[in-house]
Parts: C-alpha cells; sequence; structure tokens
C-alpha cells in the first residue's frame, strides 16, 4: 500500500508513483475530473483553451513513459480545498489537473478534509487516437474513503435488515417488535412520551453494540436523537440504568425466536396462532389480498438464507479507523 506523509507543501508531498502498466488497487474510483482533451488545431472551441493545453501538457508530464498508447496508471492525487467551500484543486503527482465542485455527498466521502491536503489513490486512464487523428481523451478517477460515518451508517442497515430477516415475515416481525414495546409499555423509557418510539442500541454500534435483544431501549425519535452516540452512563441516571437493567435482560427471553420452516410449510395457520398472532388476523393473512399481511401461498421461500451477515471487516475497519475498500472497481 501507499504510505503518504503529511507535509504543509503540496507539491514537495507528490512524489511520482508512476507504476507502468499497473491496475490500481481495488476501489470505488470516482470519475472527477472530467476528461481532459488535447486541444486540436480546427476542432471544437472551447472556453479555457489555455488551460486544457496545461492540463494536456501536464498529464502527458505523468504519463511520459506511455507517450501517446492507451494508459491505465496509478497515481496519487492530492485535493487541496480551493477558496470556496465544496471545491478542491485536483492536483495528481504534483501537477495541477482541475478543480472540482465536490457535492455535499461526495464531501461526506471524503474522509474528514481536516488537514489541509487529502491524498488518495487515482487512476487515470485513455489514450490513443480516433480514426481521424484526434487524440483520445483521459479520465482521471479519484478512489476516495469511504468516511467512518458511512462505513457506521451501513452496518445500522445491515443490522436492522438481519434483525428484521430473523423473524421471516412481516406479520411475526411486527408481533415480536409490539411485544418488545410492550416490556416498556409502549413508552419512551426516557421521557414516558408514546410517540413515535424507536428501538434504540443501549451501547451504540460505534462503541462496540448490536441491534440484537438485550441491547434494546425504547425511546421516543427526540430522545434517541438526544442520546445518539453516548455511553448509557453518560445519558442515564444511576436509577434509569438500574431500572433498565431487567429489562434488557427479559427481552433475550421475548425475542428469543427461530422461525420453524416445518411447521410454517405443514400447518401455516396453525403456526402463526401457536406464535400467539390473533386467530382472525392469522385469518385475514392467509385469505384477504388486500390486508397489508397477505401471504401468497408460494410467498414464503428459504427464509433462513438471507440470516448470515458477515460485517467483521467493517468493524475492523471502524477500530483502525480505515477506509473499506469496496471490491467493485466503479468507472
Ligand atoms: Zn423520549
Amino acid at each position: 500500500m501507499l504510505n503518504i506523509e503529511l507535509h504543509s507543501n503540496t507539491v514537495e508531498l507528490l512524489k511520482i508513483d508512476y507504476v507502468p502498466d499497473h491496475w490500481p488497487t481495488p476501489g470505488t474510483y470516482q470519475y472527477l475530473g472530467s476528461h481532459i482533451q488535447k486541444p486540436w488545431e480546427g476542432g471544437t472551441a472551447y472556453s479555457g483553451y489555455t488551460e486544457q493545453l496545461q492540463r494536456f501538457n501536464n498529464i502527458k508530464e505523468i504519463l511520459k513513459p506511455h507517450k501517446d498508447d492507451w494508459v491505465d496508471c496509478h497515481c496519487i492525487a492530492a485535493l487541496v480545498p480551493y477558496d470556496e467551500e465544496e471545491r478542491f484543486d485536483v492536483i495528481i503527482n504534483g501537477l495541477h489537473m482541475c478543480d472540482v465542485v465536490l457535492n455535499l455527498k461526495s464531501l461526506r466521502k471524503l474522509n474528514g478534509i481536516k488537514t489541509p491536503i487529502t491524498t488518495c489513490n487515482a487512476k487515470i486512464d485513455g489514450g490513443g487516437y480516433l480514426s481521424d487523428g484526434r487524440h483520445r481523451s483521459y479520465n482521471i478517477m479519484l478512489d476516495l474513503p469511504r468516511s467512518k460515518k458511512d462505513i457506521l451508517s451501513l452496518q445500522r442497515s445491515k443490522e436492522k435488515s438481519q434483525f428484521n430477516n430473523k423473524f421471516a415475515l412481516k406479520v411475526i416481525q411486527d408481533f415480536y417488535k409490539n411485544k418488545f414495546f410492550e416490556l416498556f409499555n409502549h413508552q419512551c423509557f426516557k421521557c414516558g412520551s408514546i410517540k413515535r418510539l424507536d428501538i434504540d442500541h443501549h451501547i451504540p454500534i460505534v462503541l462496540g453494540g448490536h441491534l440484537v435483544p438485550g441491547n434494546l431501549v425504547a425511546l421516543c425519535k427526540t430522545c434517541n436523537n438526544k442520546k445518539h452516540d453516548c455511553h448509557p452512563n453518560d445519558f442515564y441516571t444511576q436509577s434509569e440504568l438500574k431500572t433498565l437493567e431487567p429489562l434488557l435482560e427479559k427481552q433475550k427471553d421475548i425475542l428469543k425466536f427461530n422461525f420453524d420452516q416445518d411447521y410454517w410449510h405443514c400447518d401455516r395457520k396453525g403456526y402463526l396462532i401457536s406464535l400467539g398472532v390473533e386467530p382472525s388476523l392469522v385469518h385475514e393473512i392467509l385469505n384477504n389480498p388486500n390486508h397489508p399481511y397477505y401471504i401468497e401461498p408460494a410467498a414464503l421461500q428459504n427464509p433462513d438464507m438471507v440470516i448470515t451477515i458477515d460485517v467483521s471487516d467493517l468493524l475492523d475497519a471502524i477500530a483502525q479507523d480505515n477506509p473499506v475498500n469496496n471490491k467493485e472497481r466503479k468507472q
């Protein structure tokens, strides 16, 4: 892997790290620099001719050993914040290429532009000639690391679907969620509100907690937002924590559930009723196509196929505060 030391001077920072014919490491490459074209005599007129020419000469400098061949090469880019917000100079191997405006979403993906210079792997490809003699454009792609925030939200949604999939059917899922909220008297544990109840991670994901029975608390949206990523000790009083203890323990029993496929396949109605779902509701679910829980005769296929999700690499990445490389290469 590339090892880059941060200095205050961009140009000194960037050594030529050009490896011909070397594929860049897998990552999510984002097409950023628009294309860089060689200006040609009599070709399309476009604004900023001088800058385009400068860019082209810069890129030729980077690609020297390749001359005019097709290239696919590996470089280092620096993104240097410009005077305006969201605007960055893209400097590749010490040569200014272009400036880019990154929208907020992209900006979020730039893992903390706290230092004046952010570096990342870059990929340049393109080159060769068109049949009329014009030079092909080069693409510049930057491998922007995912932020810790992205990794966490990814994990949050994975855990959520893992939790929901455990119950296989929406009706069972809601039935158990209701049992969970019953444990909390359908109230926010912190403020007692009965509106907009959420299931909160008692120990937050960022501190190593998971969406599993034993770590769940009913909180209203407001309290949930307030608690955010706090450790329980920083959010609850000692007496609240004491009250909470048995509730965390009890939910392990309440939410203990394994979908019994054999039972389900033999006797759907009997199975749902055995779980405690109201018989009249069971009748609706199995017979009324307009019911939100309606289950078609062949709707359920291998419900346990989706249960196992390995998030260990994400956790490692969080622990090391490293970006996770997405194995897909986007162009
Ligand atoms: Zn509340």
